[in-house]
């Protein structure tokens, strides 16, 4: 039998972290045992699901890398993908429960009442226990004489989780149900369900919690967070920049160990090594500095020209300007070591662009050393006289006055570098000097040199 897997969102917004790390989980275990895996929209229940935020999350899923065999968007042999246009099968699910006793609608056990402005109750057992399999954490048991009877259809007539979900399952034909751990508690609602109907139960798997540094569960707004804007929508991780397959990656480290040391995986060593069995019942704590470390290992992985891509929307966006290609490949291998993140572009390159330019105090006091204007003058003269600044062109400058400075005058290497750096960039530390004087080229450059001699502290 093939096992079935699914991933059953109530889409009201963009999406959230939390969501799609079980989506992920779920689709990993489905890949990882050859099986299917499903996407159904659960809108039941609310009017705040709508075809947006819907569109929203597939465009999150596909974002991270995560496919479906079915859904929505594709059809399938066990459509419809979406809820509440499977009120037919619930309604016959109803029927069944009240005709053999196992529900009642309004409040008396003893006595259905009308259909009418009454929810519909499931009958639960009042004595021994309910036991949940969990295939993370094995038997969970639960006490028969703390049940309350469960609301399955409101009293207006739609049907909640407890009802739909699982005639959907049973329907669809799931075998493993993969959801968040807060539904432990209403499992034995869904088992006596199951119990009711006399359908198999599926395999249960409750992923862990992620928990902030702080121990918090994860919200869409937590100045705790970590990064600048403490969010753990999908937004806030595409808006800093973060590639995909870090996401992919780091997401599939909270509640899973991959073998050995290994920690950047790819999709084969997941369908290889990810099992069940391996998986951790603990919460996981959600780590900022992880992430951006995982993914500079694939920023690493990439091409000048892909990191060059990367950047690009958010150099343009930020300095408001479409940029040449070539250009934008050197100032790309010029700052890409820094990055950890797409987003820190913007700060790493600040220099090269005219809004970016900013003087800071250590700056500032390298224009105002003894050395500045004799060798920001000398420098403004070499690169008067040439028609190129290139790479080459720069470092034989930069390196004559070195020279020359040191022999007549006993200029150290900081006293001519500094000045020249602050004049340039408005620090004195960054990328090596012969490629920002080509970024920059030779109109800028003589620009800021004169600038900086000018410059009054
Ligand atoms: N629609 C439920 C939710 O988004 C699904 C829970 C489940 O996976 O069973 O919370």
């Amino acid at each position: 039998m093939v096992a079935r897997f699914r991933f059953a969102p109530s889409p009201t917004g963009i999406p959230h972290i939390g969501n799609l790390h079980t989506a992920l989980f779920s689709w990993s275990l489905a890949r990882t045992m050859g099986g299917d895996f499903v996407l159904r929209i659960e809108d039941s229940d609310s009017a705040r699901i709508t075809p947006a935020a819907t569109q929203q999350m597939l465009d999150a899923l596909t974002w991270l890398g995560i496919d479906w065999d079915e859904g929505p968007d594709i059809g399938g042999d066990y459509g419809p993908y979406v809820q509440s246009q499977r009120r037919p099968s619930h309604q016959r699910v109803i029927t069944q429960l009240v005709d053999e006793g196992h529900a009642y609608y309004g409040d008396n056990p003893a006595h259905s009442a009308s259909p009418a402005n009454n929810p519909l109750r499931l009958h639960m057992p009042q004595t021994g226990e309910t036991v949940l399999r969990d295939a993370i954490r094995g038997p969970i048991h639960f006490d028969n004489s703390l049940n309350k009877d469960a609301i399955l259809v409101r009293s207006d007539g739609r049907p909640l989780y407890h009802l739909a979900a699982m005639v959907d399952d049973h329907d669809m034909g799931i075998t493993h149900v993969t959801r968040g751990e807060e539904w432990i508690a209403s499992s034995p609602i869904h088992i006596q369900f199951y119990t009711a109907m006399g359908w198999p139960q599926p395999v249960w798997i409750h992923l862990p919690l992620i928990l902030n540094k702080h121990g918090q569960k994860l919200s869409k707004r937590d100045p705790e967070g970590g990064d600048p804007k403490g969010g753990y929508l999908i937004t806030d991780f595409q808006e800093a920049g973060y590639l995909p397959q870090a996401v992919w990656n780091y997401l599939l480290l909270l509640g899973w160990t991959p073998d050995g040391e290994q920690e950047i995986v790819d999709k084969w060593t997941v369908r290889k090594q990810l099992r069940l069995e391996r998986l951790s019942a603990s919460p996981a704590t959600f780590d900022w500095d992880k992430l951006q470390w995982v993914n500079r290992q694939y920023l690493q992985k990439l091409s000048d020209t892909a990191v060059a891509e990367g950047i690009r929307p958010f150099l343009e966006d930020v300095y408001d300007t479409p940029l040449d290609d070539k250009w934008l490949l050197r100032l790309t291998t010029t700052i890409r070591d820094g990055l950890k993140t797409y987003a820190d572009g913007v700060d790493l390159a600040a220099w090269a662009f005219p809004d970016g330019y900013e003087l800071t105090a250590v700056g500032a006091a390298a224009l105002t050393s003894s050395t500045a204007k004799p060798v920001l003058a000398w420098l403004i003269a070499e690169l008067a006289a040439i028609v190129l600044l290139d790479e080459a062109t720069a470092h034989s400058i930069l390196n004559g006055i070195r020279q020359r400075g040191q022999a007549q005058y006993g200029w150290r290497a900081p006293d001519i570098y500094q000045p020249i750096r602050a004049a340039l960039t408005g620090d004195v530390n960054g990328p090596p000097l012969p490629a920002i004087m080509s970024i920059l080229g030779k109109e800028n450059a003589l620009q800021r040199l004169a600038n900086g001699i000018k410059y009054k502290a």
